[in-house]
């Protein structure tokens, strides 16, 4: 049994069959042949085993043309591997008499070899390891040929481990069957984990690297909330997990019945539960835990799941989805965020060396106009079938606020002028997440009808800190009093200027920070639709009260963890059965 700690980006637990995605993406599972069919899978590993020592004699040659035999040498020791006798006995024993496929034996028995090899430590053992790799993927690549396998054809339960996985591969992943992920890399603030609360799955990232220690088929269990992942388990842990499992089944089950009743404090201050949601499915989660609205629609998903860009039809469409489910119920359409680390087919420069600081989001936008248009008249055309919202994202300058308020108002007349009716009143908002909005809010709040606190980014761009980065993870905090203070300050001014703010990063979804964000004087929040009925159950159980002396006793805090250990206790004393 292995233990490996990870970021917990969402929550749950599984226990299931690994599927390894290998770091050139296709994936190895564990598949049998039947007993017909083993002479003709032997034939494919031997023509498998020639081409692959072709190809390592082809390399041999030209690297000895090019750089001289010493250099060569090495493909010399890959060949002997390749074609010895011991190891063609080994994998053809595995087809023979355990019937694995062949992948599946390749895949297998060269992980036994490597780790042999780590190990023994010694420095030119761990080279070693790296040549058993080598030869395996080279062997593999024959193996598969065309026939390499994502994740699209999957017909049973699997928990996916992967070195990485996009934003977009993730949105791709197949509800119906992946039941949880783990990364070897990955940051708690990326938009990978934010898919990872769409699909309501578990999902660990940044574990480091484990990929070589395990196989498909091999048990795994996925703690969602430790962020633990462990690897071949002991009876007594698979026992545990799954009653641990069968627990949060229970508890979601039992706050699936506070769905119709109100967000109100305990001493009756009315809060608004909103839904973030990336996909138009997602609407039917929100539904169905009794959400008051989409506070966050990121349509950008849109995007990144379509083989070309989404036509006006194509947006049309997957609004009017969300808009008319949610019927008079507020439905905010973020504009796309695209760029970082959201990108579709869009040609990216090539001294684009810091994603997350460049063409993103609304500058992007405001670059390609055609583009931003057809979203606008896309969102302007659903406003009729319901209550709609538009809401640039990323604004750092009064400026580029004014310039995306013009492409709508122009967009506005255009419609006008075709007779294609909208509503011409519906409120215009912005995300805060850059601290240059922070400091001009009094500025900002004289130019929108509502705001909306985004701490995913607000908290990376205070602290310097990339939110998709695992080496720097422990600097991504939301605790960290620079963030409180901007949000602070944030609500401040919306209050005094009488313009609603809500708060969509993912801090709104975890429970310890319900009662602080409360205490700053937030009265809505949208979260992950999972997350809502223990949001809401935190809110049913406290006091303004006293949520505002938490956020004071907060606010006068130095460092993260202090205040992170304070909200905990706080929670704990008003609501003990959610302390994280
Ligand atoms: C945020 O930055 O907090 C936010 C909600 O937007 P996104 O996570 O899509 O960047
Ligand atoms: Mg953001």
């Amino acid at each position: 049994m292995k233990k490996l700690q990870g970021i917990a980006v969402s929550p749950g637990v599984a226990v299931g069959e690994a599927l390894v995605m290998d770091n050139e993406g296709f994936r190895i599972p564990r598949r049998f042949v039947a007993r017909n069919a083993v002479e003709q899978e032997l034939e494919r590993l031997k023509k498998a085993i020639d081409a692959a020592s072709d190809e390592i004699e082809h390399n041999q040659k030209a690297v000895a043309h090019e750089l001289g035999d010493q250099y060569a040498a090495i493909f010399e020791a890959h060949l002997q591997m390749l074609q010895g006798a011991k190891l063609r006995s080994e994998l053809e024993e595995m087809i023979c008499q355990r019937h694995y496929s062949p992948e599946y034996a390749v895949s297998r028995t060269f992980r036994r070899y490597a780790e042999l090899f780590e190990r023994l430590q010694a420095e030119s053992f761990a080279s070693k390891a790296n040549d058993i790799r080598d030869i395996e993927k080279r062997l593999l690549r024959n193996l598969l040929g065309h026939r390499r396998e994502g994740l699209s054809k999957l017909t049973s339960p699997v928990l996916v481990l992967a070195h990485n996985l996009t934003p977009s591969e993730t949105a791709n992943l197949d509800r119906q069957f992946v039941q949880g992920f783990v990364t070897e890399v990955g940051g708690p603030g990326s938009h990978t984990a934010v898919v990872a609360g769409a699909l309501e799955i578990p999902a660990v990232l940044g574990t480091g690297p484990f990929l070589n220690e395990v196989s498909g088929g091999d048990l795994v269990i996925i703690d969602g909330d430790a962020g633990l992942v462990i690897l071949h388990p002991d009876e007594e842990t698979i026992a545990r997990y799954r009653h641990e499992a069968e627990e949060i089944r229970s508890l979601a089950l039992q706050l699936e019945e506070l769905r119709d009743l109100p967000a109100v404090t305990s001493d009756g201050t009315q809060i608004t539960l909103l839904g973030n949601i990336e996909f138009p499915y997602e609407v039917d989660h929100c539904v169905a835990r009794g959400a008051d609205g989409i506070g966050l629609y990121r349509t950008e998903f849109l995007y990144l799941e379509a083989e070309k860009q989404p036509d006006e039809e194509v947006h049309y469409e997957a609004y009017s989805r969300v808009v008319e489910t949610m019927g008079q119920k507020p439905v905010t359409i973020r504009t796309f965020d695209l760029g970082a680390d959201k990108v579709p087919h869009l040609p990216v420069a090539e001294d684009e060396r810091n994603p997350f600081l460049g063409l993103r989001s609304i500058r992007l936008a405001l670059r390609n106009v055609p583009m931003f248009r057809t979203q606008l008249r896309a969102a302007l055309r659903v406003s009729v079938l319901g209550n709609v919202r538009i809401m640039f994202p990323l604004v750092s300058t009064l400026l580029e606020l004014r310039q995306a308020k013009m492409v709508l108002a122009d967009v506005m007349e255009d419609l006008d002028e075709r007779k294609i009716p909208f509503d011409p009143n519906l409120e215009i908002g912005m995300m805060v997440e850059v601290p240059s909005a922070c400091v001009m809010i009094d500025q900002f709040v004289n130019e929108v009808d509502f705001l909306s606190i985004g701490t995913n980014d607000l908290i990376q761009y205070t602290l310097a800190v990339d939110r998709s980065n695992k080496d720097v993870v422990g600097l991504y905090n939301s605790a960290d009093p620079s963030v409180l203070k901007l949000i602070d300050m944030v609500v401040r001014a919306a209050d005094a200027r009488g313009v609603p703010v809500n708060l969509c990063g993912q801090m709104s979804s975890s429970t310890v920070y319900t009662m602080l964000l409360l205490g700053l004087g937030l009265r809505r929040l949208s979260v992950t639709p999972g997350a809502i009925p223990e949001v809401k159950k935190i809110c049913r159980s406290v006091t303004i009260a006293s949520c505002q002396e938490v956020a004071q006793r907060a606010l006068a805090m130095e460092n993260a963890r202090d205040i992170k250990s304070f909200l905990k206790g706080e929670l704990k004393k008003w609501v003990p059965e959610f302390v994280p």
